[in-house]
């Protein structure tokens, strides 16, 4: 699939999943807009070996203003977005009753609101230059719920629920809107909750072990190669006619 001339919009891909997207993106022959916190010269390298045109926007995605900013930026210096992958996230783990205030909102706005502020501002955009490609990087979580997660899974619904609306909103064009629900893949998000198992007794391959034996049938993580590779797809014509689907890629996790 040849991606010359598309601008992507990765969001959060300064590592994890959105960094292995960006990068398949990128070797498909499109520019790229990275964000993130993270290493952005190292990401900004990985992405760039492919020889087109890269960018970096620092927006902190639970502020509205800052997202704008970052799609004026990608307006004026790439001609607009014509991938958006939604994929900034973050996670805390803890019971409702003694979950944080604070981590709840950042949660929602990060996980949640971030999807419905870039998805106004670039859908204009596509609509106009007649083609476009939203993925969400919801979650298993999206469909199902796991004990301590309260704001994670409510955000994960609502982000399911966000792409069926904009996917019906875009029926009569050629923009598609679609979610991807990983199950665990081992990046610096889930190492943290690996790593708050192994505290208990230092075991981390023990830990790491029981987290996919929990859950995931398979008994091993999905890749950020493979999500990028399905981003690819949802962007192909032959996905054209894939919309508002939340595919599940979860070594099995569903289907129990
Ligand atoms: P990660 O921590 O490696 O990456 C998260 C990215 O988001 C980083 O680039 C980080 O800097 C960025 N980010 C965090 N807060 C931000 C903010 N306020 N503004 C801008 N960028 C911000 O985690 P990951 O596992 O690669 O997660 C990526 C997405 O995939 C998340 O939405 C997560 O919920 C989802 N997901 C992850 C898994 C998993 O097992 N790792 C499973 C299902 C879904």
């Amino acid at each position: 699939m040849d991606l010359k001339g598309k601008t992507a919009l990765v969001t959060g891909s300064t590592s994890g999943i959105g960094l292995g997207i960006a990068t398949r993106l990128a070797e498909a022959g499109a520019n790229l807009i990275l964000n993130g916190f993270g290493d952005s010269e190292a990401a900004k390298a990985e992405v760039g070996r492919f020889g087109g045109q890269v960018g970096y926007h620092s927006a902190d995605l639970s502020r509205p203003e800052e997202i704008a900013d970052l799609f004026t930026y990608a307006e004026r210096d790439f001609g607009g977005v014509d991938i958006l992958v939604n994929n900034a996230g973050i996670q805390h783990v803890a019971p409702v009753e003694a979950f944080p205030v604070e981590k709840w909102d950042a949660i929602i706005a990060i996980n949640l609101s971030s999807v419905f502020h870039a998805t106004r501002l670039a859908l204009p955009g596509m609509k106009q230059r007649g083609w476009g490609r939203i993925v969400n990087i919801a979650s298993v979580h999206g469909l199902v719920g796991s004990a301590q997660k309260s704001a994670y899974v409510a955000a994960k619904h609502g982000v399911v629920g966000l792409t069926k609306v904009v996917a019906l909103e875009t029926a009569d064009c050629n923009v598609t809107c679609n979610a991807l629900c990983p199950g665990w893949v081992l990046t610096p998000l889930v190492q943290q909750q690996i790593d708050a198992r192994a505290a208990v007794d230092g075991d981390t391959e023990r830990a790491r072990r029981e987290l996919l034996e929990e859950k995931q049938p398979s008994l091993e993580f999905v890749t950020p190669a493979q999500l990028g590779e399905l981003t690819l797809f949802l962007c192909s014509d032959a996905a054209a006619q894939v919309r508002g689907a939340a595919w599940n890629v979860d070594g099995g996790w569903l289907a129990r």
